[in-house]
């Protein structure tokens, strides 16, 4: 087998990727999709079961009405049409891991459909994606390969993830480069987070990702056969196996071959896909109308209640506390990476003289601080309350950068808030000018150079008088005097 990697740039550029992803994402609802089982992670083998869920004869579903209001919610965060009337199907193939023979899915009426994310792109503009639909299903239970002594000859089957409600997220193909599938699943995964619909926790297959790419030529409209990649658990796996996968089907279509439609699995160890299975058809399924559970009926005044629950979503955020706070888009993204930390954000935002100045503060000083010493915000001995008082201290000129950090290590060295830190240790300020002259006068005897280029007109080396007499004043000058005294000394 020859490395995939040996392609030559201009080769790999005669080839336009076309990628689509299907992403299975649990719900977050106390108990199972059509039974009163608990919908619980990490329970002892085979105890979350009843008749129900393991197929046994006779059993009949009930559909969790929360689950439902999940499903509607996650399809008006990803701004889908709502079927008033959708059709749960059965999707029939026998598999250890799932007792009763099929899968109670929804088929060729989903409950939500045509829908879209904006992701945004490397130029810095923004690319919308398509969503094709999300529709409601059951997830299987698990095979378990190994860690029993015999597992060499026998596979056993944990059957607790039987009938957790699902939504599955399948996109348009319009996803063109791995990066771009990276950042779509970064944006789908963000959204159903602060939806609040599912943990979304991969390690825990709360949230799992199959993946299709084809290629075509580039220019080319009509796209190739696609293969499906599967078994790939984290967003960065799934870059490296569509990376790895263009990269095989260009070696193979220019070395004369042609693409088989078929499923893949990822090998994360290896860094390489592995032909599975030749792709299932939908027809192979049989799937039929599910005749145990009659159509679901969300009325508009239901999908009304439900989408007043919606809370914002992260891109909206953004751009709103970008402008509302005159942050950065970079800080703005890190502020709403949860909606916990921009809602405890902006609380404080609403308190402070500046909330420019609070976020700085909180993403550099305190957060840098709280990294170094592996902690989260909560665990911070410097309260969002605390950090308000800081900032606004500096806002006003009442402290020096310079004592706000002498005052942060008092806070970290004695796991105090700062309020009371600073109460405590009142820093001298000096607001007296003749003293503050003195110094400044110094230090500008001692910089000749510096004086030189500021008059010459490179304003900025202010900073460094500033900077300097700072220093002298052990960091009890006014920043605002002080900077003010400078540029008068400076310009007369
Ligand atoms: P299937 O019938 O095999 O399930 P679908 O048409 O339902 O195929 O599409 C499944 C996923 O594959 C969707 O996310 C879709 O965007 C994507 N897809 C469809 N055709 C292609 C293609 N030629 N290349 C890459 N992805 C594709
Ligand atoms: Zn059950
Ligand atoms: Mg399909």
């Amino acid at each position: 087998m020859t490395t995939a990697s040996a392609l030559s740039p201009e080769i790999v550029a005669k080839y336009e990727p076309v990628i689509g992803l299907e992403v299975h994402v649990q719900l977050l609802t106390a108990t199972k999709a059509f039974c009163g089982c608990a919908n619980r992670y990490g329970s002892a083998p085979n105890t979350n079961v009843c008749p129900t869920c393991l197929g046994l004869p006779g059993a009949l579903p009930v559909l969790n009405r929360q689950a439902v209001a999940f499903a509607v919610l996650a399809g008006q965060a990803l701004h889908c049409q709502i079927r008033e009337r959708s059709i749960f199907a059965r999707k029939n193939y026998f598999y250890p891991d799932s007792p009763k023979g099929y899968q109670i899915s929804q088929f060729d009426k989903p409950i939500a459909e045509h829908g879209f994310i904006d992701v945004p792109t490397v130029d810095g503009s923004i690319k919308r994606i398509g969503i094709t639909r999300a529709h409601m299903e059951e997830d299987a239970g698990k095979s378990i390969h190994d860690g029993f002594p015999d597992s060499a000859i026998r596979t056993y089957v944990d059957l607790n993830r039987c009938g957790t409600p699902l939504i599955e997220i399948v996109s348009e193909p319009d996803i063109r480069t791995p990066d771009e599938a990276f950042e779509y699943l970064t944006r789908l995964r963000e959204i159903l987070l602060y939806a609040g619909v599912s943990d979304c926790n991969m390690e825990e297959g709360s949230l799992r990702c199959d993946a299709n790419v084809s290629i075509m030529p580039r220019g080319s409209s009509t796209f190739g056969k696609k293969v499906e990649v599967k078994n790939v658990n984290s967003f960065r796996f799934i870059r490296a196996a569509l990376e790895y996968e263009i990269e095989r089907q260009i070696e193979v279509v220019e070395s004369g071959g042609v693409i088989a439609q078929e499923t893949r699995l990822w090998n994360a160890s290896e860094g390489r896909t592995y032909s599975m299975r030749s792709k299932e058809q939908a027809h192979d399924y049989r799937y039929f109308p599910e005749p145990d559970l009659p159509p679901l009926v969300v009325s508009t005044a239901w999908q009304a209640e439900i989408a007043a629950k919606l809370p914002e979503l992260p891109e909206p955020r953004r751009q709103r506390m970008i402008a509302a706070y005159d942050l950065t888009p970079q800080d703005a993204q890190t502020l709403t990476a949860t909606r916990e930390f921009a809602d405890r954000f902006e609380v404080a935002a609403h308190s402070a003289k500046s909330p420019r100045r609070l976020a700085n503060l909180l993403l550099s000083e305190l957060g840098g601080r709280l990294k170094a010493a592996n902690l989260d915000l909560a665990e911070s001995p410097v309260s969002l309350d605390g950090l308000v008082l800081a900032a606004d201290l500096l806002e006003e000129n009442k402290l020096s950068s310079k004592q706000l950090k002498q005052l942060f290590d008092l806070c970290f060295q004695h796991g105090e808030d700062f309020p009371a830190v600073y109460e405590r240790e009142k820093p001298q300020q000096i607001t007296d000018s003749s003293a503050l002259e003195a110094l400044i006068d110094e230090v500008i005897a001692a910089n000749p150079k510096q004086v030189e280029q500021y008059r010459a007109g490179k304003k900025t080396v202010a900073g460094f008088f500033v900077g300097q007499v700072m220093r002298a004043s052990k960091g009890q000058a006014n920043p605002g005097l002080l900077n003010e005294l400078v540029a008068r000394k400076l310009d007369g």
